[in-house]
């Protein structure tokens, strides 16, 4: 019976992975997009530094209508910045594994993943500039010869809402 146990997957309720030309997520939900990102950066910001306990954060911003989510009845969402609950964004975590999915923006303009978090590590190319960095961050401007700016790059333009 074994090869009808791989056949079907050995009885795991995990659903197969979708195909994409980006594929994350967790076992239990799957995010997919077959187009680029429309921004990516490594963001300075202190809200990712609290919400992801890294220094800096990659990044990628996806257009609200290219990453589909196979699975959002499985989703918790809570406000991505605490100490504005009435923000655009919400953090949708995993019911089942707790794993962080997405960021999403109520408004359906943007979808926004950190690849290392959200099962995207080394599949998304690495960030062409930084975000939100300013004189009050208490460490060096970065210089590794990416744009550095103190908000989104200047030309970024938010894609309508829905
Ligand atoms: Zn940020
Ligand atoms: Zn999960």
């Amino acid at each position: 019976m074994n090869f009808l146990r791989k056949l079907f997957g050995g009885g795991s309720t995990a659903p197969a992975k979708p195909s994409g030309k980006y594929v994350g997520g967790c076992d239990h939900i799957s995010t997919v997009s077959n187009a680029d990102p429309i921004d990516n950066h490594v963001c300075h910001c202190n809200v990712c530094k609290s919400v992801t306990n890294q220094q800096t954060t990659h990044v990628v911003f996806f257009k609200h209508g290219d990453l589909s989510v196979s699975n959002e009845a499985n989703l918790n969402r809570q406000p991505f910045n605490a100490d504005n609950p009435d923000g655009p964004l919400d953090l949708c975590t995993c019911k089942d594994c707790g794993t962080p999915i997405m960021l999403d923006d109520k408004q359906k303009r943007i979808r926004v993943l950190v690849p290392n978090l959200m099962g995207f590590d080394g599949k998304i190319d690495t960030a062409s500039y930084h975000a939100f960095w300013d004189e009050t961050k208490g460490y060096d401007k970065p210089n590794d010869g990416r744009p550095v700016y103190d908000s989104l790059r200047p030309e970024f333009v938010w894609p309508l809402g829905a």
